[in-house]
């Protein structure tokens, strides 16, 4: 059998050769953790189609060691049971195992004499690494799709982009050959129903601390999704271009944990946007959000491997940084307080409430934030890891590439230009209080958040 055969686009690459083995193709479900509008799903159907074999989902839960906490995961699980729930009428088997990833799958793939294994692509570095040590212990072809980007991150640029300019006039480029309804999931012929996970106990074996509160307001999986990605069609999206930097106005679509969580598809989204027909500047605004900067950050996480460093930052914000490394902070707050939204500006304490208490922060809230925490810390080295820290632990969209790519902006100038020089910042953008109440009123936003 040859591997051409199974890869015929862009999306699929053979990320490790191999010999196929006598039983069933199985798909590692990592990141797109939904079954329709799936291009990882829909490779691997394809493959086990050509060799003649069934298809099987695995997922594996583990605590990676990063900040994600208890409702982090029971995002994640409960938004799994609906995934489950769709596998049962597709009659496809899907199975949630536990245990370190290598050694969990290195092990079912052995035992069940896998075909062949397909995944999700994703850049971060710890499953980067799980995948080269997967490489290393199994001797099947292993396959990856990038079922993420409308355009798979390796094709539209290979190298680091400078800025949303230079990424979207190569997307501009070719963008026509990528957007297209996603073919259906074929139904599988598996006898017997998956059983549903028990979040509860699965969540009591990874030992997960529980900081941000459990009311927040997003219910978890595709449906939820797909709900609001209908009323922010129907209801704000005229609004968005005018209100979207404005945190007491409720025009953003609130879709980041799902696409984090691969809950829904961007294809999807991109579909129906196209469908609903709208073309103003608020479909342009949030096209070139959800597509341009959210592919600009996989760009940036893919090609630096620095990404959540300092060092990860352009040369011209390293070397600024370090010219003001010594100038005179007005507050130097330790992560304690930070954490506690316990500093002497009323503003930044409710927008880190807001991210405590709901799992997400308004969008122009989050570089206000991670600025002030520039501003406000010993070094940009504390400054970051601050931001990183707290908005990986709090955000339910958080340990995502535009997270990382979202920090390295604010307090490293990343994909930005120099602006006029200032203390502590050097040549990085800077925001202020009397800024934000230019374009909001800032007292009803803090009410909120007392
Ligand atoms: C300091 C900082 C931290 C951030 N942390 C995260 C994070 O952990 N996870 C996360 O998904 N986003 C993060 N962002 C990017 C952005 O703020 C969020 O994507 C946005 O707030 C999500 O809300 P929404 O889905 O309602 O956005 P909408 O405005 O409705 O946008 C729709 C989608 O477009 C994409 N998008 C929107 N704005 C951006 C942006 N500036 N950069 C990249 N993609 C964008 C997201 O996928 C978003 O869900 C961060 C930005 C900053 C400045």
């Amino acid at each position: 059998m040859k591997t051409e055969e199974i890869i015929n686009d862009s999306r699929t690459i053979l990320l490790s050769d191999g010999t196929f083995g006598s039983g069933s193709v199985i798909c590692w479900m990592e990141r797109e953790q939904r079954l329709h509008n799936n291009y990882t799903l829909l490779a691997a159907q394809k493959a086990a189609s050509i060799l003649k074999r069934d298809l099987v989902i695995i997922f594996i839960l583990h605590h990676y060691g990063g900040e994600r906490e208890e409702r982090h995961y029971r995002f994640m699980l409960d938004g799994l049971t609906e995934t489950v729930k769709q596998a049962n009428r597709l009659l496809l088997p899907m199975t949630i195992l536990t245990g370190e990833p290598v050694r969990t799958i290195t092990q079912y793939c052995t035992e069940h004499n896998a075909a062949a294994l397909f995944t999700d692509f994703n850049p971060l570095r710890h499953i980067r690494t799980i995948k080269k040590r997967l490489a290393q212990e199994l001797t099947i072809p292993i396959y990856e799709t990038d079922a993420r980007n409308i355009i798979p991150c390796r094709s539209v640029s290979p190298k680091q982009e400078y800025s949303a300019h230079t990424l979207r006039l190569k997307h501009n480029r070719i963008i026509d050959n990528y957007v297209a309804p996603v073919p259906r999931l074929k139904k599988g012929n598996a006898s017997n129903p998956n059983p549903l996970p028990d979040t509860e106990t699965l969540i009591r074996t990874l030992s997960v601390s529980s900081r941000g509160s459990s009311s927040h307001p997003f219910v978890p999986g595709t449906t939820e999704a797909k709900r609001r990605l209908k009323i922010f069609l129907t209801e704000k999206i005229g609004n968005y271009a005018t209100d979207d930097r404005d945190p007491n106005r409720d025009v953003l679509s609130e879709l980041s944990p799902y696409i984090h969580f691969g809950q829904i598809s961007v294809h999807h989204i991109v579909n129906e946007l196209i469908k609903s027909q709208i073309s103003t500047e608020g479909s342009e605004k949030f096209y070139d959000q959800l597509v341009i900067r959210r592919e600009l950050s996989e760009n940036f996480i893919y090609y630096n491997s620095n990404y959540d460093s300092l060092k990860g930052i352009p040369d011209w914000g390293k070397r600024t940084l370090d010219f003001h490394r010594g100038d005179l902070r007005e507050y130097n707050y330790s992560f304690d307080r930070f954490e506690n939204g316990e500093t002497d500006d009323e503003l930044w304490n409710a927008a880190q409430r807001q991210m405590v208490q709901t799992g997400k922060m308004h969008c122009y809230l989050r570089m206000y934030w991670a600025k002030k925490i520039l501003e406000w810390s010993a070094s940009p080295e504390e400054a970051f890891n601050t931001a990183i820290t707290l908005n990986d632990r709090y955000s339910l969209d958080g340990e995502d590439p535009n997270g990382y790519a979202g920090v390295a902006w604010s307090i490293g100038g990343l994909h930005d230009r120099p602006w006029s020089e200032r203390p502590v910042f050097g040549y990085i953008r800077f925001m202020n209080l009397a800024g934000c109440k230019r374009k909001f009123n800032v007292n009803q936003f803090v009410k909120r958040f007392m």
